[in-house]
């Protein structure tokens, strides 16, 4: 740190992503992304004329994203805020709404960035235990008279909460934001952006990187009443208007309106996830119900951080987090037939190793 940086960021907690090693070539199946390819409508953007005119600013107010997510969902473009990956939107949320006299609460299991962003813009952020099977405690994020911040389905446990109980917390009290994040809504699950029009304290996240194959992309977006998007907008306009390229918002676009496609990757990748959890199944492995392009799994005789380390011998990169509650437990996420069948190929060969 040098002596220049402001003090307000002496704490800042810098999110710690999936590796992205080069020293050769992995399966990767670390960070929920994936090895399927953009929808052939991203790839035709990509090489259309609009490429050429990059020479200029992209529209500030994104409005074709906007609207094509707002069809989508079949709300206005009003509701919409579009972004760099749902990691900026999440920024930019916790910038508009969270100061340093909010106070805010998500799962002690659950995505990173939710703490690392409390820490490092110092907002009373409290991690509320999931319970002992890992599901959320719904009754003490409403009694902890906290706004909420939730993955749902959770990550890294899989788990998906019904929109009967989303329901229940923004309807617990409408001056508790309540925020959703659907990262991986597509894998399965109902989304609820409908809600947003019965309660003004509820917003709902969500990104690209996953289901539309474009993590390399990173675009994401929110969808909430039209006063919480005209908050973010301001604050966006205030220190980056044109945050989004012209590209993200033309494949984006593209995306967006191509639901069949990913509709058709989703149906693979939840094949594969299934396909994937029998086989481990038969290997030992509990294997966590998954509503998500991931598994979570826990083998009891052996121990998760040395399966990690000999997949990775084997050329398969998954996540292990070194963390209490889940620290025998790894997260592999799901990818194409080939790679899930090369993983049970290596799990097999690690096991009569060990047994040998
Ligand atoms: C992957 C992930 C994100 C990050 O999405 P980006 O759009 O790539 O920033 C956000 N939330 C959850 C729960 C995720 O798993």
């Amino acid at each position: 740190m040098s002596r220049f940086l402001c003090k307000r960021y002496e704490n800042l907690e810098k999110y710690v992503p999936g590796e992205q090693p080069k020293d050769r070539k992995y399966i990767k199946l670390n960070a929920n992304e994936t090895s399927m390819k953009p929808s052939p409508k991203v790839l035709e953007v990509l090489k259309s004329e609009r490429m050429e005119r990059l020479g200029f600013y992209a529209d500030p107010d994104a409005k074709e994203l906007r609207l094509a997510v707002a069809e989508k969902y079949q709300v206005k473009m009003e509701e919409v805020f579009v972004g760099n990956g749902s990691d900026e939107v999440l920024g930019m949320i916790f910038l508009a709404f969270f100061d340093e006299t909010a106070k805010i609460a998500y799962p002690d299991i659950t995505y990173g960035f939710y703490e690392g962003f409390a820490k490092s813009f110092a907002i009373d952020g409290k991690a509320i235990p999931l319970k002992e099977d890992f599901t959320v405690d719904v009754d003490a994020f409403i009694e902890s008279g906290r706004h909420i911040i939730l993955a749902n389905p959770n990550a890294p446990t899989g788990y998906v909460l019904p929109i009967s109980e989303i329901e229940r917390m923004a309807a617990s009290d409408p001056d508790r934001l309540v925020l959703i994040d659907e990262a991986y809504v597509d894998y399965g699950n109902e989304t609820c952006i409908p809600l947003i029009h019965k309660y003004k304290n509820l917003i709902v996240v969500h990104t690209m990187s996953k289901s539309k194959n474009l993590a390399g992309a990173h675009i994401g977006y929110c969808v909430a009443d039209k006063s919480l998007i005209d908050d973010l907008n301001g604050i966006k306009f205030s220190f980056n208007p044109f945050n989004m390229s012209d590209i993200s918002l033309a494949i984006g676009t593209a995306a967006v309106k191509d639901s069949a496609y990913y509709e058709k990757c989703a149906k693979e990748i939840i094949a594969n996830r299934e396909f994937l959890s029998e086989e481990l199944r038969k290997l030992g492995f509990q294997v966590l119900e998954s509503h998500t392009n991931f598994i979570f799994v826990t083998n009891p005789s052996m121990y998760a951080k040395e399966y990690n380390q000999k997949l990775r011998e084997h050329g398969i990169l998954a996540r292990y987090y070194d963390a209490p509650r889940i620290d025998n437990f790894l997260r592999i996420t799901i990818g194409t037939r080939e790679e899930m069948e090369a993983v049970v190929e290596a799990t097999r060969e690690i096991l009569q190793k060990l047994a040998a």
